[in-house]
């Protein structure tokens, strides 16, 4: 084992050797990335046809972890988010609406990226929309076909996946008894019908459409993110994320064309997030649990409830999606930020103590090894959480010391550089984005005289009308404790 650096109070600090699960090997792998330094990553952004909703929002909110994360470990992240501004449904509603592909897809890609600010995403290095890199795909179109990997048919042209004998390497499907010369000319398609597959579209009568050297027509959604991976980011890739969904027909077709095109390895890992359900069904907007951010915003969620419960379910667990999840949300967020100003503002006793400085830098190793090992949120954040009401024993004990409070902040700085929801700005953010939350107008003379109908519920033991007078409130933003005496404190969130 090497040295480590010793901080300044001569502890010592151990790094822990970051490892991630990578779908292709199905084990977890520590990641060493290609060129020392420098993470190369690539993110299958938005198809943007309509505002994302929550389920897509899971996974940017892990991709954002998860460079945060790797940029507080000392690398230069180049990370790359496609915005698919052309497909099978956006060529169908562009139609509809009598707009142009352009003037369709401005609108969602600008609230997209308001989307984004709202919760803290950091921006990618490089956003690039599909209709800006037709040209790029056709040169990755011609390259396949000097190799022999395509066939046109009716002037669309096709991905021979017979010609690459490791298709399905990603997803482990079997294609062995599959149909040769079988097409599909969907975008999305499930496994069971996995074929040969359109890399360029002939256009069909009144479909927008480019004249290229490859005849007229339009991009299939998979060629858009080979083509523009491999431009801005070489032959090989560290990383490439996305949502699991994304795993087939998406990812494996990507590397179909990529690997066909430069005969080298195009991804070392590949990081799937794993759905979000809405009360255990999954998200989608076939399904109508459907909900946009703004919907949440405007039912007066903060921008950074969700961020946070986003971010504290492990990427590869299924995140259930419930108001209560988000209730709970909000009161760790605040509870976080209470924290962090009680150490800013507090005057505690003159000099340090050592159980505290030693008891900080156990909850900053905790959470580095919780994030270490394939970014387990949950574990980082127990630690932090454990920090929390240690620290705050100590203070209300006197034990507390006021050189203890840079210490302490130092481990809450750390930890906000990745999960970012520190900062009071909820209402400008909401701002910002022109939404004013159903606001919770209630008198402190209701709130008083609602807290005594309770106390005289839970009197006569009638804990269900007490539990609803409790909801009640909570709806309209005012938040009990109770204490141990039997008095209830509220404050308005
Ligand atoms: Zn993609």
């Amino acid at each position: 084992m090497s040295a480590h650096p010793t901080l300044s109070g001569g502890e010592r600090t151990a790094s822990a050797e970051i490892r991630f699960h990578n779908t292709m090997s199905g084990q977890m792998e520590p990641f060493v990335p290609l060129e020392a330094g420098v993470v190369r990553s690539y993110t299958c952004g938005p198809t943007v046809y309509d505002f994302a909703h929550i389920g897509n929002f899971r996974t940017f909110v892990f991709q954002d972890v998860l460079r945060r994360y790797l940029k507080s470990k000392g690398f230069r992240v180049i990370q790359v988010m496609n915005l698919t501004d052309v497909d099978d449904r956006i060529i169908q509603k562009s139609a509809a609406a009598g707009l142009s592909i352009r003037e369709y897809t401005d609108k969602y890609v600008q609230a997209y990226l308001d989307d984004r600010t709202a919760l803290n995403l950091e921006p990618p290095e490089y956003i690039a929309r599909a209709t800006e890199h037709i040209d790029d795909m056709v040169k990755l179109i011609e390259r396949l076909t000097k190799k022999g990997f395509t066939y046109t048919s009716e002037g669309s042209t096709y991905y021979r996946i017979a010609k690459f004998p490791a298709y399905g390497k990603l997803s482990k499907i079997d294609v062995a008894g599959m149909q040769t010369g079988a097409r599909v000319d969907m975008d999305r398609y499930d496994k069971d019908n996995a074929r040969d597959f359109a890399l360029w579209k002939a256009p069909k009568p009144g479909e927008h459409f480019w004249e290229t050297r490859i005849g007229p027509g339009r991009p299939g959604w998979h060629i858009e993110c080979a083509a523009m991976a491999l431009k801005y980011l070489g032959d090989t890739l560290d990383i490439h994320s996305g949502g699991v969904d994304l795993t087939f027909p998406h990812h494996e077709n990507e590397i179909a064309e990529a690997e066909a095109a430069t005969s080298k390895k195009f991804v070392r890992y590949w990081l799937h997030a794993e759905h979000l359900l809405v009360d255990h069904e999954k998200m989608s907007k076939s399904l109508g649990n459907f909900a946009t951010l703004r919907e949440l915003f405007s039912h007066g969620h903060k921008p950074s409830s969700i961020r946070f419960l986003l971010a504290s379910v492990p990427y590869r667990r299924q995140l259930n999606f419930t108001p209560e999840s988000l209730q709970g949300a909000a009161s760790s967020v605040e509870r976080l930020r209470n924290f962090a100003s009680r150490l800013r503002a507090e005057k505690f006793p003159e000099g340090s103590s050592p159980e505290m400085a030693g008891r900080a830098l156990r909850a900053k190793e905790e959470f580095d090894r919780g994030l270490a090992d394939d970014l387990n949120t949950a574990q980082a954040l127990a630690a932090i959480f454990d920090l929390v009401r240690d620290a705050n024993t100590a203070m209300d004990r006197g034990e507390f010391r006021q050189d203890d409070s840079a210490v302490v902040l130092t481990v809450m700085e750390n930890f906000d550089a990745i999960f970012a929801v520190l900062r009071d700005d909820d209402a400008d953010k909401l701002k910002a984005l022109g939404i004013a939350p159903d606001a919770p107008t209630i008198s402190d003379a209701e709130i008083e005289s609602l807290i005594a109908e309770r106390q005289a519920a839970r009197k006569r033991r009638d804990f269900a009308a007490s539990d609803r007078i409790r909801d009640e409130l909570a709806a309209r933003g005012v938040i009990l404790e109770d204490s141990r005496d039997g008095t209830v404190r509220w404050k308005r969130k």
